[in-house]
């Protein structure tokens, strides 16, 4: 059987490597290794594919989120309200910023941030919300979105996780997460579903006069050369990875439909046994499968974490620490029970290897080995 790991980079290197060689090289020989003309192809093929009118490209998906915020001229003081079941960045710019992170309660089913949580944790400071679209699946975008119109706040959409998938209106019509706020964010980190090799972000905006300021803010607040309107920061998308991301998002629907097809060979072994539940699919957005994360019932989760480590099988926990009682948070007065369902969450999670080159061999020794150690007492 082949090494199983959480993201296997080096089958798809073997696999779309030919190309992935060519399009470095011709980088290597223009010697444009900044501002190079693939940074705006690349840039022009991501508006065409997510349907958006502009996309900044950027350092990495962190970076984006700082942008964003610094774009949408949020000032100290202003509240954001985000999640409290995420990845750390989200949380680390609104701080950097001297901005006020409110944190909000996941609905435990989809994982996303409530809805319900974010109108009760309006005030009159609340400026944005950032929905992160987490696991490959969107948040409850056209409630939030209706928030946002009622109480005149922006939406930035941390995409990093979910670039490619679809969230479904009641109006029938499908749009990509991170299209529908005032800003998307994402990340083309290395194992993100659209990932470069090394780091990548971009912004997302259909708004011209806010992709006019994130170009600038993202090239040192200038606009023509060494004349600077904005404070900015250095934050770009080099050229390599901006070829070698015109290789890899061709093949990006391709790769979100083999994981898709991991996830459902997942949800067949698991649905039967009651000490798992499966991961929840909402009907209002489609599922790229960036985590596959059960939630394990009993308090076993670590107890299985350790079975699977001594079979071979990779497994993590995304995420086992609330960011509220995070050290470098506790500036924010948050403490243990404050979020239950995040706090219970933590402890229930636990992501198995997720990528397109699973195959069937893996997928059965993956879903034995869990079934195993359930049928153990
Ligand atoms: C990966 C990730 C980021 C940060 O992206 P980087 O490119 O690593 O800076 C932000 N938010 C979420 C939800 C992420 O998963």
């Amino acid at each position: 059987m082949k090494e199983l790991q959480m993201v296997d980079l080096r089958s798809q290197y073997e696999r779309i490597g030919a190309e992935i060689n060519d399009a470095i090289q011709s980088v290597l020989k223009s010697a444009a290794f900044i501002k190079g003309p693939e940074v705006k192809l690349f840039e022009e093929e991501l508006q065409r594919y997510l349907g958006v009118k502009h996309v900044i490209t950027c350092a990495n998906g962190t970076d984006a989120l700082q942008i964003a915020m610094m774009a949408l001229g949020l000032k100290p003081g202003d509240e954001v309200i985000t999640t409290n079941f995420t990845f750390i960045a989200t949380v680390e710019v609104v701080a950097l910023l001297g901005l006020k992170p409110i944190l909000v309660e996941p609905e435990e089913g989809s994982f996303n941030i409530s809805a319900a949580g974010i109108k009760k944790a309006i005030t009159p400071r609340t400026k944005a919300i950032v929905p992160v679209h987490l696991f490959g699946q969107c948040a409850s975008m056209e409630d939030i979105a209706k928030i946002a119109v009622e109480h005149n706040l922006f939406i930035i959409e941390d995409t990093a996780q979910a670039t490619g998938a679809a969230c479904f209106f009641s109006d029938g019509k499908p749009r990509k997460a991170g299209t529908i706020g005032d800003i998307g964010t994402t990340s083309f980190f290395p194992s993100k579903n659209l990932g470069c090799y090394g780091d990548g972000g971009a912004l997302l905006t259909d708004n011209d006069n806010l992709a006019a300021k994130i170009r600038s803010i993202s090239n040192h607040g200038m606009k023509v050369r060494y004349y600077h309107d904005d404070i900015g920061v250095n934050s770009r998308l080099d050229t390599i990875q901006a070829a070698v991301l015109r290789v890899k998002l061709k093949y990006l629907d391709s790769f979100n439909r083999s994981r898709l097809e991991a996830a459902d060979y997942y949800d067949r072994a698991f649905m039967n046994c009651p000490e798992i539940i499966i991961p929840e699919r909402i009907k209002y957005s489609s599922h790229i499968f960036h985590q596959y994360t059960l939630k394990i019932r009993n308090n076993r989760r670590n107890e299985l974490k350790e079975y699977l480590g001594k079979l071979n099988i990779p497994s993590m926990i995304y995420y086992p620490v609330p960011l509220s009682v995070q050290k470098a948070f506790s500036f924010m007065g948050y403490k243990e029970g404050d979020f239950p369902v995040t706090e219970k969450l933590c402890t229930e999670v636990i992501s198995l290897p997720m990528h397109p080159d699973l195959d069937k061999e893996q997928l059965e020794y993956i879903t034995n080995g869990v079934l195993k150690f359930f049928e153990k007492r």
